[in-house]
């Protein structure tokens, strides 16, 4: 059985997290457009060049472009069982842009789950947000340091921020996300998708709560996720 669910959430809401761990449970790949945007940038592509400037300054990455890479990548054959989608759609033009898609390669979303959590706690996970290159364990400062400053627990390489999770862009990506990707919420909760998860709890927690989602929709006859 396939399952396609979508994440939503303000950045920093911890759905990155949250699409990582269901996308290891549930053995479907995580598609996460800022990672797929990060490589564009690392293999200095064109579009990795455009991406740059605008992630830089908290704004969206130009829809042909995003639109583009989520249709190469959900037509690939590991999708056929099904994906998490993790930062897309992030636009009602690119949630337009998606249904386009998802007609295209005659399938359908089973359920769009928004993570809700209060704009400072967003600010300061961002703000002080660290990751390890080698092995991908993130961090935050104030939250959750490292046992040695800057160095991963894991594997002892040095931990690396993201350039726009300084606290000014973090300020205006939220501010893009209230404008732009907000309105989805309303979008989805009209076509009977929109689950909504408490994000201000532990990881555990809320992975917790999303299983229970799960296991609810499969006793439940108006089903949204059939798994
Ligand atoms: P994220 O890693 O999801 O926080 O995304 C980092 C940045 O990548 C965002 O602030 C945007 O600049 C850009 N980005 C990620 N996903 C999209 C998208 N669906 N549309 C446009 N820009 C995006």
């Amino acid at each position: 059985m396939s399952i396609r669910v979508l994440f939503l959430g303000g950045p920093g809401s911890g759905k990155g997290t949250q699409a990582s761990i269901l996308s290891r449970t549930l053995n479907i790949p995580h598609i996460d457009t800022g990672s797929l945007l990060r490589d564009e940038i690392a293999t200095c592509s064109e579009n990795g060049k455009i991406a740059k400037d605008r992630i830089d300054n908290g704004q969206l990455v130009p829809f042909q472009i995003v639109v583009s890479m989520i249709k190469d990548r959900l037509s690939r054959t590991d999708c056929e069982e099904g994906f998490i989608l993790d930062g897309f759609p992030r636009s009602l033009e690119q949630a337009e842009g998606f249904e386009q898609i998802l007609k295209e390669l005659n399938i359908k979303i089973d359920a769009v789950l928004n993570i809700n959590i209060p704009e400072d706690i967003l600010i300061a996970r961002m703000a002080y947000r660290k990751s390890c290159p080698s092995c991908g364990e993130k961090y935050n400062t104030k939250l959750k340091p490292s046992k040695q400053d800057n160095i991963c627990d894991n594997c002892n390489s040095a931990l690396t921020q993201r350039t726009d999770d300084s606290e000014e862009t973090a300020v205006k990506r939220i501010q893009t996300y209230k404008k732009e990707t907000e309105p989805l919420i309303t979008y989805y909760h009209d076509q009977n998708l929109m689950i909504n998860i408490d994000g201000n709890q532990s990881i555990e927690k809320i992975f917790n709560d999303i299983l229970n989602l799960f296991n609810e929709e499969k006793n439940n006859d108006n089903k949204k996720i059939k798994a």
